[in-house]
Order: C-alpha cells, then structure tokens, then sequence
C-alpha cells in the first residue's frame, strides 16, 4: 500500500520515465573542466574563503549570491548535456537507495564525496551526525526514507576533524549547543576508560568520532522500523568515517549488540 505522501505526489504527477544511464563514474567534474584549465587568479575568493579556483565564469561577479547563481546555470548546462535525461526524470520522482546521515560540516558533501548526482542520495545533516531517539528531525527522515523511498542502506558518516566532537572532548560552555553535545558526551563517558588511555589529544578525539559513529548506528539499528526493514527486505545500516584531510571514507566495523529483541515491537516473543 502506498503512503499517503506518495500517494498525492502520484496523483499530480505523471509516471516517472525510466532512470537514466548509470555512467556516474566519468561524471560532473568532467563537464566542468569544459572551462578551460588552468585560469586560476591569484587571491582569496571571497565567496569561499578558499583560494581562488580556475573557473573564471563562475566568479565573473562581485557579488558572491550573483556568483552563485552564475555557477549554478553552468553547473545545470553541464549536467543537462551530459545526462539529458535526468533533470526530467527527476522532476517526477525520486527513487533514492541510500540514506545518508551525515555531519553540516561544509566539508563533508555526501553527494560530492561519494560521487553521485541529484536523486541518488537522501540526506539528513546535523552538527556532528548525533542520531539520538528522540530528534524528531532525523526521526522523520528515517522514517519516510525507509517507509515510503524504501532505501536499501543506510550510512552514518563521522568524520576526523569534527568540531563538534572536539568541542565534546573540552570543557567548554557554550550555551544551547552544549544540549547537543551531551550526544557526544554521554558516548565520551561510556567509553572513558579506553579515551584515557589515549595520551595525545588529537587521537583522542579521532577516537571517540569512530566511537560516537558506531553509537549512532546502533541508534539507527534500534529503530522498530529499521528492524522491521532489515527483516522483511533486508536493509542493511553502516557506519562510515570520513577524512577531510585526504577525502577517503573508511568502513567502521560495528559489532552487534545483541540488543535487537528488546527494540522490536513486533515481535512474538512473550516478556520474560
Ligand atoms: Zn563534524
């Protein structure tokens, strides 16, 4: 039975056309390089901060939400020459096979670090990826994602040089976030013994973003409704982290916490 939300999308919508070709691998940046190489302009742009790249076009203002707009049109062009057929494809529908639960760091674009297109990821972002059971925000995405996209994975991504988990790892106060960040404290206390031992700061903190990673897939993987997928069409949850310093993702191993039967609401097993 469709969701109600799928429903109405359907009734306004004609069926979608078939999914374009998968040919990602060569993809965007390719397109991009269309501009000639090479054109980059001494400085700092202004609307990065970051030093200026070779893309004259995309730059060509001074205002940076003209800039913007300016790099969007050419991106749009680009992709609509290479893949004429999913710019309309995904006016009509979205048919996602990842959930991707990722940190708000700008540095930590999923659809750019995993190399996908519009329409292949479906995405929650938070301050340092905390998937604690009672945010409704992430709730509602998983939710959705999993009832109504039927996504096949889900991915909690953390990644080295998390501010929010170094902040997590000092003894500052900072006001509202500091609600937040109890997420990655109350992780921080449970595993004490073995972050102690841990003398220099930055593997430290290296650590507990692994650490707290694992913690929110188990998160994830004590949802009734992610346990409900997992049993009926196999939806499989993982932890990734993230290395803003070289751009790779490495796969966490997460071990099983036996702790299934106590989140699954439906199953038959009476109480003990
Ligand atoms: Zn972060």
């Amino acid at each position: 039975m469709l969701h109600p939300l799928q429903t109405q999308h359907n009734k306004t919508m004609p069926p979608p056309p078939p999914p374009p070709a998968k040919t990602q691998p060569e993809r965007v940046e390719e397109t991009l390089s269309s501009t000639p190489p090479n054109e980059a302009v001494a400085g700092i742009d202004p609307l990065t901060g970051l030093p200026k790249r070779g893309n004259k076009r995309a730059f060509a203002s001074e205002d940076p939400i003209e800039a913007l707009l300016t790099r969007n049109e050419h991106w749009s062009s680009s992709v609509s020459k290479k893949y004429p057929e999913l710019f309309p494809s995904l006016a009509s529908t979205q048919k996602p096979q990842i959930l991707w639960f990722g940190c708000s760091d700008s540095r930590v674009p999923e659809t750019t670090i995993l190399n996908l297109l519009p329409g292949e990821v479906f995405v929650h972002r938070n301050i340092a990826n905390c998937l604690p059971p009672n945010d409704l925000s992430s709730l509602s995405v998983l939710q959705y994602a999993v009832e109504v996209l039927q996504v096949k994975h889900i991915i909690v991504c953390g990644h080295y040089g998390c501010g929010g988990v170094a902040a997590a790892c000092a003894q500052n106060k900072l006001g509202l976030l500091d609600v937040w960040l109890k997420n990655i404290r109350d992780v921080r206390a449970k595993h004490m013994p073995e972050l102690e031992n841990i003398k220099n700061q930055e593997l430290r903190v290296r650590r507990l973003v692994e650490l707290h990673t694992k913690e929110q897939v188990h998160n994830v993987l004590h949802n009734a409704n992610v346990i409900d997928a997992m049993k009926e069409r196999g939806l499989k949850v993982h932890g990734f982290v993230y290395d803003v310093a070289n751009g790779k993702i490495r796969k966490l191993e997460v071990p099983d916490d036996h702790s299934t039967e106590i989140y699954d609401l439906n199953s038959d097993k009476p109480l003990h």
